[in-house]
């Protein structure tokens, strides 16, 4: 099904007016510079302000820009994912609309390309004009990531990326509600590598990915990948009881073999809040996982599209269930 079309960039934008003009020309110009066919494919998230307008004004008189309009806020990525449904090119690159992904750095990941792999993510070696607090927690967030999944996925590095025709294909067929992209990149496989860059400062407007957000973005990590979390409430509950038993053993002798006698109800309401606490956890944990199958038994599409613009002729993906609701 591939076209004329060589690079297809996938932009989401949610609420992207500040800059939007001047992530498109300067991903224009470097587009040109490819001097092959490209398509720009922005996909608004269901942004309150008018970076769509603004696009739909380029696409007025540029016949490269394509934009796809959700209905509501669907989530960064699901807005992504959208772009890979409706890519034609026989390279896919996702880029943040933000211009914290130098749009140079295509140039370099092209390359790459015609190297012959199939994957080149960007990682990031600096990260400039965050705060103190986003690049620990981001940090975090890849170790933790890292420790708790079977797959390998790379650390500092966030979905811009360029893929294969190929891993574009596969990656419309997996079904999940709850994706974590750059993991579902990492499991399809394929020849992959990456090219290191220092991570500017947003260019205008604040950053959409407030902690709730990372939180929900790390969870879908480690669930979409594994079941680490589950096991450790066995080995941690045996763990737990074991140490009960123990400290039992000790009570129960001082108890019957010496004339001292524990005391303090403090010692007690600490450990139960400790262990009431652990089963909650676990309980927490045990919630990810099924509302996760909660929402795939739903079986809902993941996104609804408002209208398309440019994308007239395409053909409209259809994604398998995980559940047929026939
Ligand atoms: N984004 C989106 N939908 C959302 C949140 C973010 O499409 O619900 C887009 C946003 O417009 C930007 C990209 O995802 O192009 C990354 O978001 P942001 O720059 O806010 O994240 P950060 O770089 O701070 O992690
Ligand atoms: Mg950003």
């Amino acid at each position: 099904m591939t076209g004329t079309t060589t690079y297809s960039v996938i932009i989401p934008m949610y609420n992207e007016e500040a800059v939007i003009q001047e992530t498109y020309r300067r991903l224009k110009k470097v587009m040109n510079m490819t001097g092959e066919a490209y398509e720009l494919l922005f996909v608004n998230d269901g942004s309150r302000d008018r970076c769509a307008d603004i696009i739909r004004e380029c696409a007025y008189w540029d016949d490269t820009v394509r934009l796809i309009d959700f209905s509501r806020n669907f989530g960064h990525q699901i807005a992504i994912t959208a772009g890979m449904d409706y890519a034609e090119g026989d390279a896919v690159i996702i880029i943040d609309a933000d211009l914290q992904d130098p749009p140079e750095l295509i140039f370099d990941m092209i390359e790459k390309w015609k190297n012959g792999y199939e994957v080149v993510y960007a990682q990031r070696i600096k990260r400039n004009g965050e705060t103190m607090f986003k690049k620990w927690s981001a940090s975090l967030f890849y170790r933790v990531l890292r420790a708790s999944t079977d797959i390998s996925i790379p650390v500092d590095t966030g979905d811009f990326r360029l893929m294969d025709r190929k891993v574009v294909n596969e990656m419309k067929r997996l079904p999940e509600n709850n994706r974590f992209v750059r993991g579902l990149v990492s499991w399809i496989g394929f020849r992959q590598t990456a090219v290191e860059y220092e991570r500017d400062e947003r260019l205008a407007g604040e950053t959409k990915y407030p902690l709730k957000r990372m939180i929900k973005l790390c969870l879908d990590g480690i669930t979409s990948f594994s079941i680490k979390p589950l096991k450790i409430s066995g080995y941690l509950g045996a763990l737990l009881s074991a140490s009960g038993f123990i400290y039992l053993f000790y009570v129960l002798y001082l108890a019957l073999f010496t004339d001292e006698t524990l005391r303090g109800w403090a010692s007690i309401v600490s450990v139960m809040l400790i262990f009431n606490g652990c089963v909650l956890l676990m309980f927490g944990f045990m919630g990810e996982y099924i509302g996760r199958i909660y929402d795939e038994a739903k079986g809902r599409p993941l996104y609804i599209v408002r209208d398309v613009h440019g994308l007239n002729n395409r053909e409209k993906p259809v994604r398998k269930r995980l559940i047929a609701n026939e």
